[in-house]
């Protein structure tokens, strides 16, 4: 048995597909597998139903199948057997439940065959399975997250050579808690504006002669112009901050880490345009209320806002939120307060 916990992105956003730096960490909400000798049957406790192994019916059961076949491709080939999940990971919330189960899968059945995977090479397969089984492109950040993360620390992840490394992240011991305002509004227009940005990237990468924005610099811009200028800016300067970020965490100076977050924020909102009002009024309520530091996380178009906030107050930002949104008429956001938990694990002294 294992289980593997969702994320949040902290700061790195739209600069995975441009080879670039990401910092999430892992969440304290988690989806366990349980694996054991059978005849292909998959049972999940959350939705109170049983699936074949064998057969693809485009629910979430494709996850784990997806799972056994990036492993065969990766040459582990994988017997029968059942499993079973369960796990509170808030679901198509953008807090990648789907990373959470196929890191849970993909872990438990590399315990129950004595595979012996690295994680990170577990992670490589989880995405495989997302992208290439399960169907849905993504980088590489939230099967690192899943699996790589350490309780108490963010994991700076460079989205090209796949290098990860640890940052310090004690919130408790900073008097700090980390909000998550879910803004629940239905990404539609995410799919056309995501594809939309990675295009624009490409065209400045090459019109900059360069492999991947990545490779830009502050003095590259000048030769950009319109939307390739926009897009680029952030995403050289939104690398610029990860690396600050780092630094900042790892002299405890949350201070500075806030700053770089508002910073994320106003640079996703006006450079790479894809905030919402939503997003923005959590974050204006989290600047009015003491946050150090609030942006949107994810690819924007809707979905999560976080912010760091002083200990015993997040209710109050809550509150302040809440009453914004009604305000504007605006969808009834749902609030989480996470603490930086530990990555995938294989559960052990199990009674039997
Ligand atoms: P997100 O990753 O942001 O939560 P996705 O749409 O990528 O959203 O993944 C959500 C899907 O993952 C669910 O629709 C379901 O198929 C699968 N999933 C998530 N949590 C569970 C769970 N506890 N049990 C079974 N499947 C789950
Ligand atoms: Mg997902």
């Amino acid at each position: 048995m294992a289980s593997a916990p969702g994320r949040v992105n902290l700061i790195g956003e739209h600069t995975d597909y441009n080879g670039g730096f990401v910092l999430p960490c892992a969440i304290d909400r988690r989806i366990a597998a349980a694996v054991g000798t059978g005849e292909g049957v998959l049972y999940s406790a959350d939705f109170e139903e049983t699936r074949q192994i064998d057969e693809e019916d485009s629910s979430w059961a494709d996850y784990p199948r997806g799972i056994v076949w990036a492993m065969g491709e990766a040459g582990h080939e994988i017997g029968t057997f059942r499993a079973a999940f369960a796990g509170d990971v808030p679901l198509g919330s953008g807090l990648s439940s789907s990373a959470a189960i196929e890191a849970a899968t993909a872990l438990a059945l590399d315990a129950f065959y004595g595979l012996g995977i690295r994680h990170t090479d577990l992670a490589v397969i989880c995405q495989r399975a997302e992208n290439d089984y399960v169907g849905v492109g993504s980088g590489i950040m939230d099967q690192y997250a899943s699996l790589l993360c350490e309780a108490g620390a963010a994991l700076l992840v460079d989205c090209r050579s796949l290098e990860a490394k640890s940052v310090p992240l004690d919130l408790q011991a900073a008097g700090l808690s980390l909000v998550v305002c879910d803004t629940r509004i239905e990404r539609g227009l995410a799919d056309t504006g995501y594809n939309d940005r990675r295009a624009t990237c490409e065209r400045a990468a090459s019109m900059l002669g360069v492999e991947e924005l990545r490779d830009a610099t502050e003095e590259d811009l000048g030769l950009l112009s319109g939307a390739e200028l926009k897009r680029a800016r952030h995403v050289v300067s939104e690398n610029a901050r990860v690396l600050e970020a780092v630094e900042a965490l790892e002299s405890r100076d949350f201070d500075e880490f806030g700053r770089l977050m508002y910073a994320s924020h106003a640079s996703l909102r006006n450079n790479y345009e894809v905030s919402t009002p939503e997003l923005d009024t959590f974050v204006e309520a989290a600047k009015g209320h003491g946050a150090r530091g609030a942006r949107l996380t994810g690819a924007g178009f809707g979905g999560c806002a976080i912010a760091l906030v002083p200990e015993g107050e997040t209710a109050e930002l809550r509150n302040a939120c809440e009453q914004a949104f009604e305000g504007r008429g605006f969808e009834e956001p749902a609030f989480y307060e996470f603490v930086p938990a530990p990555g995938a694990e294989v559960a052990t002294g199990i009674e039997e």
